[in-house]
This record gives C-alpha cells, sequence and structure tokens, in this order.
C-alpha cells in the first residue's frame, strides 16, 4: 500500500519499489543537461518517461510514495504531502536558478523531491543527498512555477530539520563548521553582529592569510556600518489615526541598514499609522529555521511571539526573509504548544508593501528630475508570500518616478540567507546575471523588499563598477515625501 497524492491511498508497491530502488543504483550517473529534461516527465527515469510517453498511468505511479509520515515528526505529514503531489511534470525546472546554472536533473526541485522522497522511504542514504539539498537555494520560485501547487516551501525546511535531527550528515571540514557557527551566532544578534563586521572589515587586507572557507565572509562584510540606531518604541501621527501596528525590527538589518526600518516608521506615520516596536523581539528565526534548525527557529519565534502586543491591526515587517518565515510559524512551531497561536500570529503579518498598499498611502510630492527606478522581486516576497503588486504600486504613486521591470526580475540574485557564505561560485554567477539585467534595464537606482538582496546586488554593482544605488521601496517612499534626493 503507499500514498498518493490527495491522501489517496494506492495498491502498487511494485511501482513504488522499483521507481525508489531505480534512483540509488544509478545516482552518481544521472546527470542530465537542460534540453534533455524541457517538457514532461523526463529526467530521472529517462527513456521509460520520454515525452512520447506520456502514459496516465505511469504518471500516477511518480506520484504515490510510501513516507511514513506518522514517524517523522510533527512536519512528517507536510512533507508527505508536498511529496505527493508533485506529478513530475517538470515544469518548475526552466524556472529554478541552480537548474539554470548546473543542468543537472539532481539540481533541480524535482529532482530535489524525488530525492528528499527517496530519503524519506528509507532507500537513499541521507548523505548522497545532501551535497544536491544543500545547494538549493530556498528562492521558492519553483513553487510559484508549479501547476500542481506542489508546497516545496513547507517541504525544504521540514526536511532540512528532520535531517539534521534524525540523519546521518556528510562530513564538514573545520572550517566549514567554523564558518557556519561564525555564521549563526553573530548574524542573529546585533551587539554580536556588529563586532563581527568590524573584525572582517580589519582583516580584509589579510584575507590570503584566511582559510578559504572563511574568505567569503570578509568578502560580504560592508566597507562601512552605519552607527548603532535605536528605534523609538512607539510612534503617534499627529491628527486621526488610521490604524496601529507592530513592527518586527529584525536582527542583521538593524546592524546593515537601520535606515530602512526609520523609513518606515516615518512612511507608516505619515499616513497615520501608529507604529509600536516592542522591545525583546529579537531574531525572527529565519537563519535557524532555512538552516534546519528547528528547535533554535522555535525558540526564536515564540520568543517573538511573546514580545508583541494583542492590540494591534497587524505586525509589520521590512525584510521580506523575515517576512516569509513568520508567516511560517505554524510549521516552525509544529507540534508544540504554540502552534494556534503562531497560525493566528502568521494570519495578522503583513510586508510593509503589502500593508501600506491595503491602507492607502497620499502620494508623495513629483521628484525634481524624471528617475528610472528597475524593481527586483526579492524571492521571499513574490514567492514566498505572493507579493509583487503592492511595492510596484506604491513606487509608482511617485510622480516622475518610471519603474521599470528587469529582465527575470524574480529570479534569485543569489543571496538568499547564507547562500553566498555557504556557495559563493553560484552566488556570485547569480549576482552577475543580476547586475547585467540592471545594467540593460538604464535604470539609475534599483528597489527590492529584503535586505539581503539589496546587499548582494549593491557589492556585485560596486564589484562592476556601476554606480546605482539599491535601496528598500519604503526608503524610496521616504526620500519622495521628504523631497531628498535619490
Ligand atoms: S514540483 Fe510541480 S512543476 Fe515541478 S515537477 Fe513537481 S509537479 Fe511539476
Ligand atoms: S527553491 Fe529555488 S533553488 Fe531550490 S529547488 Fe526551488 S527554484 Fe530551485
Amino acid at each position: 500500500m503507499v500514498n498518493g497524492s490527495n491522501g489517496c491511498r494506492t495498491e502498487g508497491p511494485q511501482v513504488a519499489k522499483s521507481l525508489a530502488g531505480w534512483y540509488p543504483a544509478r545516482r552518481g550517473s544521472i546527470i542530465l543537461r537542460r534540453h534533455q529534461a524541457d517538457g514532461l516527465a523526463v529526467g530521472l527515469l529517462g527513456p521509460a518517461l520520454s515525452p512520447p510517453c506520456h502514459s496516465p498511468c505511469l504518471l500516477l505511479a511518480l506520484m504515490l510514495h510510501h513516507i511514513q509520515s506518522e514517524k517523522l515528526g510533527p512536519r512528517g505529514e507536510a512533507m508527505a504531502a508536498a511529496v505527493g503531489t508533485c506529478v513530475h511534470c517538470g515544469f518548475c525546472l526552466p524556472a529554478c536558478p541552480t537548474y539554470q546554472e548546473l543542468e543537472s536533473e539532481m539540481d533541480s526541485p524535482r529532482g530535489r523531491i524525488l530525492l528528499m522522497k527517496s530519503v524519506l522511504e528509507g532507500e537513499l542514504d541521507a548523505r548522497d543527498a545532501a551535497p544536491h539539498l544543500d545547494r538549493c537555494l530556498g528562492c521558492l520560485s519553483c513553487v510559484t512555477h508549479c501547476p500542481s501547487g506542489v508546497r516545496y516551501d513547507e517541504l525544504i525546511p521540514s526536511y532540512r530539520a528532520y535531517a539534521r535531527e534524525h540523519l546521518p550528515q556528510p562530513p564538514a571540514g573545520l572550517w566549514t563548521r567554523v564558518r557556519r557557527w561564525l555564521a549563526h551566532s553573530t548574524l542573529p544578534y546585533p551587539k554580536r553582529l556588529r563586532v563581527a563586521l568590524r573584525l572582517a572589515t580589519w582583516t580584509r587586507p589579510l584575507r590570503c592569510c584566511v582559510p578559504r572557507a572563511l574568505r567569503p565572509m570578509l568578502e560580504l562584510a560592508p566597507k562601512t556600518i552605519p552607527p548603532a540606531a535605536v528605534l523609538p518604541r512607539q510612534s503617534r501621527p499627529q491628527g486621526p489615526i488610521r490604524g496601529r501596528v507592530a513592527l518586527l525590527a529584525g536582527c542583521g538589518q538593524q546592524v546593515l541598514a537601520p535606515e530602512i526600518n526609520q523609513a518606515a516608521i516615518r512612511v507608516l506615520v505619515r499616513n497615520g499609522i501608529e507604529v509600536l516596536v516592542p522591545s525583546n523581539q529579537g531574531c525572527c528565526g529565519a537563519l535557524a529555521w532555512h538552516g534546519g534548525y528547528a528547535p533554535r527557529a522555535a525558540a526564536f519565534a515564540a520568543a517573538v511571539l511573546r514580545a508583541m502586543p494583542e492590540d494591534v491591526d497587524a505586525y509589520v515587517t521590512t525584510a521580506a526573509g523575515c517576512g516569509s518565515t513568520v508567516k511560517e510559524y505554524a510549521l516552525v512551531l509544529a507540534g508544540s504548544e504554540l502552534e494556534d497561536a503562531a497560525r493566528q500570529f502568521s494570519q495578522r503579518c503583513m510586508d510593509i508593501s503589502e500593508y501600506l498598499h491595503h491602507v492607502g498611502i497620499a502620494s508623495p510630492p513629483p521628484l525634481a528630475e524624471p528617475l528610472r527606478v528597475a524593481y527586483q522581486d526579492a524571492c521571499h516576497l513574490a514567492h514566498a508570500q505572493g507579493i509583487r503588486q503592492a511595492p510596484r504600486a506604491l513606487l509608482q504613486q511617485i510622480p516622475r518616478l518610471e519603474l521599470v521591470d528587469l529582465a527575470d526580475a524574480d529570479t534569485c540574485c543569489g543571496s538568499a540567507g547564507t547562500y553566498n557564505i555557504e556557495h559563493p561560485e553560484i552566488a556570485h554567477r547569480l549576482g552577475q546575471r543580476k547586475v547585467e539585467a540592471i545594467r540593460q534595464s538604464g535604470a539609475a537606482l534599483v528597489a527590492t523588499g529584503n535586505i539581503g538582496c539589496l546587499v548582494q546586488m549593491q557589492q556585485h554593482l560596486e564589484k562592476a563598477g556601476l554606480d546605482i544605488p539599491v535601496l528598500h521601496t519604503v526608503q524610496i517612499l521616504d526620500k519622495a515625501y521628504r523631497d531628498r534626493q535619490l
């Protein structure tokens, strides 16, 4: 008996066993080129499902699995449901940045889903699957492009959390472990991050003496670190109050670009919204959650839930990575006593652009001069939260601002949390592609909605010798309201 999509249970053990058994035996040899995998169900099964063979019974067979979700912990059901929904059609492949770069089926969404399925069924050693799963950016472009509604966004973090706790991990070198420890012990803590960035700035001239695994951290550290900023606990608008929100201030963003939250508060207040910034909220847990450190992510999430007041209209985030994580808190806290509270909390979370668009804003005064601005979709805004129109609509309210889309605007820029530290080569190539798209757009300014993308694009633009600033959408609105030069 095996499980199919939509929870149906179907007789078919021989088919499932043969499919699951086929892959591990050949895992080293199925590297497919992109042209081989275009279209329907080509790739892992090779000639068995090449385009002339669109047999419904074979496609049905591909949906089957025998994952015992009840044995996989509180997120087992989510993982089994995602695997069971995939019909292996391959429509997600062209949209996957790692597939575009590596042209390998195993580094595509479909390949990764089959890898996770095989591991969860006990047919494949997790260590063999790990390199391909580690290379996943978590950009969720595959979710947007999947016609079957596969919840890859629930599958990959749940799998990583399960694998980290229960499955053997591939060996990591000393300096790789040091790098991971450094990232997870500094990035979520603003004071520690500030010290670490200062040290990185001082050490950068000596980078040839630093172990290779640590060099990307030095290279990514900004040349200058803005002074620490303290956000007001409460900001009240003058005149009638149209709404009341609590701001999730984030962690790394407060060190790298504190002006984003300051701008958000000014824009909210300018539009009649009272803003609370609760103390002791800490990191939202995004870094830990996407890295598979579920208990740590749950502890961060619980602290956020405790810190946030009840009597607000919405919880507003200014970083897409944080926003997508807080909207997943029910999964982060699955199986705990806080799961229901987390679900309710998530339903009231909104990205700043989503909230401003929802309540409506006053039009800023015209810019002094016409300005062409390119909008880059942050993956965790566009793909994870489905927010594409709101930031564009807000920017289009600024007179004399010409908004243009980048080619491949919703393809990842290569930032992806700590991806540009863990996989600098792929991240670099994606960053270069984004720079080229910006150059071709003729834009004088780039707008985006996530601090990671902002830093990644800024650094690659500087490396390419292009003097094009990258700002958060809310910074552009703020400057327009205050008649500041953009
Ligand atoms: S994830 Fe979706 S688009 Fe990709 S192969 Fe599976 S069903 Fe098709
Ligand atoms: S999350 Fe992004 S990198 Fe990972 S499989 Fe999906 S599209 Fe590819």
